[in-house]
């Protein structure tokens, strides 16, 4: 494998984690992931037993969402978190941003197979 052009490091604060789906539809690919901050998404649901906070990602590969304990995430980077994500703070909106992934992920593997 060649590089052709290198990314950039990781900023923030990263952790691995498997894509399991945790506390979402379906049960995920089971991928290795490094997760950064920026991938993650802050959401509220607002259940009948009160306000719930979530924090989850989205896996590139297939499209599935799993939530992270809150306790794995340091104070300050839920906080860089929650305000990158005030204004798209709706399960709705996270939601639509993991089908979007599902979606070009199989027009992609349609590619492929032609
Ligand atoms: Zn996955």
């Amino acid at each position: 494998m060649k590089i052709i052009a290198p990314g950039r490091d990781c900023i923030g604060w990263s952790r691995e984690f498997d894509c399991t789906g945790k506390g979402n539809e379906g049960i995920g690919c089971n991928a290795r992931l490094l997760v950064e901050e920026a991938d993650i998404w802050f959401y509220v649901v607002n259940n009948s037993w009160g306000r719930e906070t979530f924090y989850s990602f989205i896996c590139p590969l297939c499209g599935c969402m799993t939530d992270i304990s809150h306790s794995l995430i340091s104070g300050e980077t839920m906080d860089h978190i929650r305000k990158r994500c005030e204004e798209t703070a709706k399960v709705s909106y996270v939601r639509a941003q993991a089908d979007k992934v599902k979606t070009l992920r199989l027009a992609n593997r349609k590619k492929q197979q032609e």
